[in-house]
């Protein structure tokens, strides 16, 4: 018998500022009878990720939402690691698109230029193998501080030049293992039935969504 907590109905928030992730984490739930309502909806502050793990971070985030809100909160991390690399950027995956005004780099999130740093991180390394994968974490917690966590990963390798503009992200450079085109040369409905996201997903659905 499964130990796991689970939510069966009612309503739960989900931790993202992020309008993709809240649609995708939407269309997932709502097949199982359960309502949701965005942290953005409800002014939630967006916690900062103090961690240094993926589940750390997810956790950190749904936490801080159920707490707030009263409610079980769904929140997600996610990155993607590079073997060679040590397993960078990982948890900073998003911090490698800012600029860095004191290098002369324009501000902001730009994610050409997050794929140029880590592919010029992987040629200053003789003969670095060019395997990755993209981790998600998961995880939904109860206002009284109770937390289901999971992960999920897809496995590849890294591709130079970028190639596609669909996704986002590092999408351009990663191809699964499997596949001759990169997550970027997909359709979102392909990408989603192999993601790391949707390995997660798939672990929550089975622990915490079913009876
Ligand atoms: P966070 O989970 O919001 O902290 O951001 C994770 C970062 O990892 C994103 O901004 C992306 O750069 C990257 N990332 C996570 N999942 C994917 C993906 O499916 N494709 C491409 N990049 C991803």
């Amino acid at each position: 018998m499964s130990e796991n907590r689970k939510v069966l109905s009612g309503k739960i928030v989900v931790a993202s500022h992020n309008a993709g992730k809240v649609t995708e984490i939407n269309e997932l739930v709502a097949a199982f009878g359960i309502e949701t309502i965005s942290a953005a909806d409800l002014n939630l502050p967006e916690p900062e990720e103090a961690g240094d793990t993926f589940i750390a971070n997810a956790e950190l985030k749904a936490l801080a939402a159920a707490q707030a809100a009263g409610l079980p909160a769904l929140a997600d991390d996610s990155g993607l690691a590079v073997d060679a690399l040590g397993g960078a950027p990982g948890i900073h995956s998003a911090r490698w698109a800012e600029g860095d005004i004191e290098k002369g780099e324009t501000p902001g999130r730009d994610f050409e230029r997050a794929m140029r740093k880590v592919e010029e991180a992987l040629t200053r390394i003789p003969d670095a193998p060019r395997t990755a994968h993209f981790v998600c974490a998961l995880t939904l917690a109860w206002p009284d501080g109770h937390c289901e966590s999971f992960e999920g990963k897809v496995y590849g390798e890294l591709v130079w030049p970028p190639r596609g503009d669909l996704g986002f992200g590092y999408d351009p450079v990663f191809q699964p293992d499997g596949l001759a085109k990169t997550f970027g040369e997909i359709q979102p409905e392909m990408k989603h039935a192999m993601s790391h996201r949707a390995a997660a997903f798939q672990k929550l659905v089975t622990a915490c969504l079913k009876d």
